[in-house]
């Protein structure tokens, strides 16, 4: 008979599989306490010094105990994380993860899948959510779609596309420069910077992008978008791309995506959409209406991991002309040969979607979060967000003490402290507020004033956290205004 055939001495399986899953389960169990307690611990605390200094070791040379490695990952590193999972972070514009997404990561990482391509369910399962996406956005069956890291990624993922429709397939293989045409892009002063870097990184440069100004409702202001198409065409330029926001990082203003369709159509320019937060406001029935004329874009950049919840990262491009997409980054390399049957069929692969051959299995963390929670109660818990945005305008309008400096659009508040000096108090103020512990605010600049800026992302945030909020707010304005 046979021996038993055995691993490898080398091999970094445990020999006895009892104390690693004993080890795992209360791996679980503390993330488990630890997401079921979330609301008792502080938001973001400042890192101990003495913290920061165990993370200037040597390399490890030898075997460390993982109950011990676990041990300081619970005492050194999740205390000071981020403390967006909590719900009182409202600070940048972060999603808030779920139980069940935690779970699906941690089935993907066991299974340890890579999503560059060939025949295996792993790419099913992100050609499900592709279909889903289609779906929701009402694109034709032909459109493309791909898990990315976020949207910026994704975002220049469709200037890429984009430049390939305005100046043929030639480009991957000339470059821009062999080209007579100089391209120009159009976004409002509202864009995401990340718009500018695509440019940048898609060697058509920063300054081909026009930055449009907003109107009076942090839109991009249609008239200012005519004129300086028709300047450019003017001055011997191609106009090529037009990315409209949904949802600002500012102020979470939507630009007039019909309008924007309209220009597009008309000027035969690719529409872009940056919906990184706010295009799964289509989930929900009452922010739906206000994305009318998504439908119509070329493509559409957004994440699964903010207002989707789903856990860090799983950004998304969806593409109308899944053909283009894939000229556009597809590539014949003899290793990646495909075959009818067999491991290496199933084309088109993911990676003829984009630059990353191998990827992860971020495809199984999103299915988990749409298949448990469903569509319907994600919307809900998108709605909810504005809803407490709407919550806390009014509460700010009933303190005398505070001014709202931005109108709210959808779920995110933008505020400060009355007071002399208030840029600098108020950025105190935000300070004071992250380190206290009770909510995390971010700050930006409207209308040329700094204001204390809530993004209400997170499913977990409750009106007692606003509330929590708005006091402290308070608080420590009139503390600071005190001693100054
Ligand atoms: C968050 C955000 C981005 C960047 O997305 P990442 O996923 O962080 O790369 C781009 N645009 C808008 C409007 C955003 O809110």
């Amino acid at each position: 008979m046979d021996p038993k055939p055995q691993p490898p001495q080398s091999t970094l399986d445990p020999a006895d599989w009892h104390d690693i899953r004993a080890q795992g389960h209360r791996m679980l169990d503390d993330m488990f306490d630890y997401l079921e307690h979330l609301r008792e611990r502080p938001v973001w605390q400042p890192i101990p010094q003495a913290v920061r200094d165990l993370f200037h070791e040597p390399l490890p040379r030898q075997p460390g105990d993982l109950a011990a490695l676990h041990a300081s990952f619970m005492q050194d590193i999740l205390p000071y994380a981020v403390g967006n999972a909590h719900p009182g972070f409202m600070g940048w514009v972060h999603g808030g993860g779920t139980p069940v997404g935690m779970l699906a990561d941690m089935l993907a990482a066991g299974l340890n899948a890579n999503l560059g391509g060939r025949d295996q369910m792993p790419v099913e399962v992100e050609r499900q959510v592709v279909q889903w996406v289609r779906e929701l956005f009402g694109f034709p069956a032909s459109a493309s779609g791909l898990f990315v890291t976020g949207t910026s990624m994704a975002n220049l993922i469709g200037v890429l596309v984009a430049r390939t429709a305005a100046l043929g397939l030639g480009v991957r293989q000339h470059g821009i420069a062999a080209g007579d045409k100089r391209l120009s892009a159009y976004t409002s002063a509202g864009a995401h910077g990340c718009i500018a870097q695509a440019m940048d990184l898609s060697g058509l440069g920063m300054a081909s992008l026009r930055i449009i100004p907003m109107n009076e409702r942090y839109e991009m202001d249609l008239a200012a978008l005519e004129h300086r198409i028709a300047a450019d065409r003017a001055a011997g330029f191609t106009p090529f791309f037009i990315a409209g926001t949904a949802g600002t990082v500012d102020v979470g203003a939507i630009d007039d995506l019909r309008a924007l369709a309209d220009i597009a159509h008309k000027e035969k320019i690719w529409f872009h959409i940056d919906g990184a937060y706010g295009a799964l406001g289509m989930l929900a029935p009452d922010i739906a209406p206000r994305l009318a004329g998504i439908e119509r874009a070329d493509s559409i950049a957004f994440d699964f991991h903010k207002w989707g919840q789903v856990p860090y990262d799983a950004g998304f491009i969806l593409v109308r002309d899944g053909a283009l997409h894939y000229d556009t980054f597809a590539s014949p390399a003899a290793y990646l040969r495909r075959e009818s049957c067999g491991l290496a069929g199933g084309s088109p692969w993911p990676c003829d979607f984009g630059p990353d051959l191998s990827r992860g299995f971020r495809a199984l963390k999103t299915w988990f979060t749409i298949k448990a929670y469903g569509a319907e109660k994600l919307g809900q818990s998108i709605s909810a967000t504005c809803a407490l945005a709407r919550y806390m305008q009014t509460g700010i309008e009933q303190a005398p003490m505070l001014e709202l400096l931005a109108p709210v659009s959808l779920n995110i508040v933008c505020f400060g402290y009355r007071c002399a000096d208030a840029d600098k108090v108020n950025a105190q103020i935000a300070v004071d507020l992250q380190e206290s512990g009770i909510a995390a605010p971010s700050t930006t600049t409207v209308n040329g004033r700094l204001a204390i800026r809530a993004a209400i992302i997170n499913h977990r945030t409750a009106t007692s956290d606003i509330d929590a909020l708005l006091q402290a707010t308070i608080a420590f304005g009139e503390a600071r205004t005190q001693t100054i």
